[in-house]
Order: structure tokens, then sequence, then C-alpha cells
């Protein structure tokens, strides 16, 4: 349950990732938000159900308006 305010959006929102992180480790790549969502440095993401959210691929990083970090590039 969320403590903070404003209340972080659910995991079920297209805005889940501005939840608040509860739990960061950033050695190992990994965040956890406080609607239950964690989230790697690639953008991708397992939900509290179990389902999965497929890394950001880029494949027109010039249509970008602030740098990006390609990966494999
Ligand atoms: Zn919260």
């Amino acid at each position: 349950m969320c403590g903070h305010w404003p209340i972080c959006p659910a995991a079920d929102r297209s805005d889940r990732e501005a939840a608040r992180v509860v739990v960061s480790h950033p050695e190992q790549g990994w965040s956890k938000l406080c609607n239950g969502v964690i989230v790697f440095d690639d953008l991708g993401e397992i939900l509290p159900d179990g389902s999965v959210v497929a890394p950001m691929v880029l494949t027109r990083p010039e249509a970008l308006t602030r740098p990006a970090v390609l990966v494999g590039a």
C-alpha cells in the first residue's frame, strides 16, 4: 500500500514508472518501485503479476530529443 503523496500510480497504469523507488540496486541494474514494479536499467520491467515488459529498443535514435545509450552499439 502506497503511503506517498501524491499516491504512486498503480502497476497497471501507463505511467507506472513514475512511482517512487523503494529498493535500488544500481550495481545489479534494477530498482523496485512502490507499486511493486521492478525496473531494469534497459527499461525492461517485471510487473507484480509476473508479466514482463520488454526492454526499450531504439530503432530510430535520431528521433529522440535527448542523448540515448544504444545497447550493443
Ligand atoms: Zn508510493
